[in-house]
């Protein structure tokens, strides 16, 4: 039932109610006072009746109280009336059934004197007026029923006026619940219900504005997070990008683009592993460039760069697809060659890599030939793990270095020679103090007399348990270690004990004393050098340093002043290994050197290639245009010795004059050739 229905029927049920019981308590008082009027008339009646009927009592006339009982009864309302004696015997009456319902009645007692002579009684009927009563009732009842349906329908309408703020913010709130805001409802008047429409209405405005903030905002969450989606998604694929180049940066060289040892040693693994399913022997190769590290100082590091670069270059044009080229570090490349099964097969692939390497660079405007070493180790016979292999193929290059043979197979000697290295280094500090260091002499002649004019000293270490070690095994591990300087102090010492004998027995002889780069460096270098000589007493120029040309090279600068200072002392300083640095006229004009040493590779091959012997020649002639003395090292035959006369070279050193030589079998040389 709506509320409106509820609230009319209620008003109608209440105002019937209340006019109902008016209406009946009116009646009911209007029937009591009714009551009591004919209560007081039925009293008057009585009284007159025995007044009238006093007489014929006392006189016992019948008939005269006949006519008074049927006078009494024809009265208006009265349907009964009766007189009875003293003794209550009926003496007369009209009408019957006094007892009716409806019925009044009223008895006196008829005294005369005192003396009571019977009673009358007369009955009145109140059923005329019951009627009537009735009939009221009936009409109050019509009339309760009228006033609730007219109070009813006044109620509607009314209460259609009052509440049609109510329903229409009830119509509005149900447009709110399916999400329709900012429409305004109709407002009519200005009472309370007036005010609420337009509170009502405020509310639609604030929640349409409401509702276009919450639309402006999720359009813009919406907008985030599509921009969201797309920045993530740009991020990922950012990342991917990212990964990708920094797994390729973590696999590969960045200087030649080639894999690099972390990649081979995936390679190597695979490599092993399928072998180890069906039997596939496989070649791994390391190459190291032989005087990399002479480029890098004479020609800088771009050259040394672009040095890598074309030896990796070369490489892969050298190699098949299915070969693998890395560079492990520095100017060490490894090769794997997975179809490789025999050392035969390794040695001529080496080989021709070697020589591809082998052909001359153009690095600065400079024609630069740069030989490599090559070392391989064979899977499984010289091991089956990945460390195994490329310790074994790396030891097998170093002894291809050392033994200056381009090539060499792994065998199992050189394992242990590695490790005597790492002892070496271990040993080394103990050597140069414990006098375990000698000098070997060599003797240098001069080409136009026959004569000795001086000799190298050239160290050697008598290790206790390795026995006599050349300078190549452990002077560039001095050189790495900074025991250089010790070292080189300790051969200046014994060089310059031994040009004090030799001039002591009356026979001065200079000596020669290779110095390092590390040696020219360090400032305090030559001031060592000054100290000894002065502690010795022995004259400046019986002691020769040997510098070589790519230690000059390396930083010139420093290199001159250092050169210049120990010019200044007196002494005579000499280019070694000239040939191998690069250096450059003018740069050599400028230095304080008094002599160069042609390197004993371009010696030794002069008979041998063409290009050698065109090389020493114009070394010599260079040398003597810039006023410089020039050595012939490396003389292995006479026919060297002969040419390097011929072309007007000052000194001859080789063993084809002497080996280099301890102290005592130098004298005994010295003895043999005056
Ligand atoms: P270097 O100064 O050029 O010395 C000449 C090297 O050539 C010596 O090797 C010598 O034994 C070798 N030799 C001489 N004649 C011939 C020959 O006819 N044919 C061949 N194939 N070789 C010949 P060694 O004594 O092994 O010294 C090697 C290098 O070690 C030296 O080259 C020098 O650079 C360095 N060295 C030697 N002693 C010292 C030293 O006391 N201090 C420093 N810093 N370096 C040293
Ligand atoms: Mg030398
Ligand atoms: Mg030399």
């Amino acid at each position: 039932m709506s509320f409106r229905t509820k609230m009319i029927v209620g008003i109608a049920l209440i105002e019937a109610l209340f006019l109902f019981a008016i209406l009946m308590s009116s009646l009911e008082v209007l029937s009591q006072s009714r009551a009591q009027a004919l209560r007081v008339r039925a009293a008057g009646d009585a009284q007159l009746f025995a007044t009238a009927a006093a007489n014929a009592l006392v006189s016992e006339d019948m008939g005269a109280l006949q006519r008074i009982v049927r006078a009494v009864a024809r009265n208006r309302g009265v349907f009964y009336a009766a007189a009875w004696d003293g003794n209550g015997r009926r003496l007369a009456h009209v009408g019957h059934d006094p007892a009716r319902p409806g019925a009044l009645q009223s008895r006196v007692d008829v005294k005369v004197g005192g003396v009571s002579y019977g009673t009358v009684e007369v009955g009145l009927m109140q059923g005329e007026f019951g009627r009537v009563l009735a009939q009221a009732r009936q009409r109050i009842i019509a009339i309760a029923l009228a006033e609730m349906i007219l109070v009813g329908l006044a109620s509607w309408f009314f209460g259609r006026y009052l509440i049609r703020h109510i329903a229409a913010v009830e119509a509005g709130t149900a447009r709110i619940a399916q999400g329709e805001f900012g429409f305004h409802l109709p407002v009519d008047g200005h009472d309370e219900l007036a005010r609420m429409i337009e509170g009502f209405n405020a509310m639609s405005t604030q929640l349409e504005a409401l509702q276009a903030e919450a639309a402006r905002r999720h359009a813009e969450v919406l907008s985030l997070n599509e921009r969201l989606e797309e920045r993530v998604h740009e991020r990922t694929e950012a990342l991917a990008v990212a990964n990708r180049e920094l797994e390729y940066l973590a696999m590969h060289d960045p200087l030649t683009g080639l894999p690099n040892r972390i990649l081979l040693q995936d390679r190597l693994l695979q490599a092993i592993r399928s072998a180890s399913r069906e039997p596939a022997p496989f070649a791994l190769l390391v190459i190291d460039l032989d005087g990399f590290k002479d480029v890098n100082d004479s020609l800088g590091h771009q050259a040394g760069d672009s040095l890598l670069q074309e030896t990796a270059t070369r490489l892969l044009r050298e190699l098949r697809q299915s070969d693998t080229a890395v560079r492990l570090g520095g100017d060490e490349f490894a090769v794997l060659l997975p179809t490789v099964a025999t050392k035969e097969a390794a040695e001529t692939v080496a080989r021709k890599l070697l020589r591809a390497l082998a052909e001359p660079v153009l690095l600065k405007d400079t024609s630069v030939r740069v030989a490599a070493s090559c070392g391989a180790a064979l899977f499984p016979v010289h091991g089956d793990e990945v460390g195994d292999l490329l310790r074994r193929a790396d030891r097998a290059m170093y002894e291809a270095k050392r033994a200056r043979q381009g090539f060499s197979l792994f065998a199992p000697h050189m394992e242990e020679e590695g490790d005597d290295r790492l002892r070496l280094q271990a040993d080394l500090e103990r050597a140069v103090q414990h006098e375990e260091l000698v000098l070997y002499y060599q003797p240098k002649i001069d080409l136009l007399t026959g004569k000795v004019s001086g000799a190298e000293a050239l160290v050697r270490w008598n290790h206790p348990t390795l026995g006599l070690l050349a300078p190549v095994r452990f002077v560039p591990l001095a050189e790495r270690t900074r025991l250089i300087g010790p070292l080189t102090l300790r051969v200046l010492r014994l060089a310059v004990a031994q040009a004090r004998a030799w001039a002591d027995q009356g026979r001065p002889l200079p000596i020669a004393v290779n110095v390092s780069v590390a040696n020219l460096d360090d400032e305090e270098f030559v001031g060592q050098v000054k100290h000894t000589l002065d502690e010795s007493g022995v004259s400046s120029d019986l002691i020769e340093i040997e510098v070589t040309e790519t230690a000059l090279m390396r930083d010139p600068k420093r290199a001159d002043a250092a050169i210049r200072a120990l010019s200044h002392l007196g002494m005579r300083v000499s280019i070694d290994d000239f040939g191998t640095g690069y250096s450059s006229m003018t740069y050599l004009r400028k230095l304080a050197v008094a002599q160069i040493k042609i390197d004993k590779s371009f010696v030794m091959d002069m008979g041998i290639s063409r290009n050698d012997s065109v090389i020493v020649r114009s070394i010599i002639d260079l040398g003597h245009s810039l006023g410089l003395k020039v050595v012939g090292e490396g003389v292995e035959t006479a026919e060297s010795m002969a040419a390097l006369a011929s072309l007007g070279c000052d000194y001859a050193q080789g063993y084809h004059l002497s080996h280099p030589l301890d102290p005592e079998a130098f004298d005994a040389w010295l003895r043999a050739n005056p």
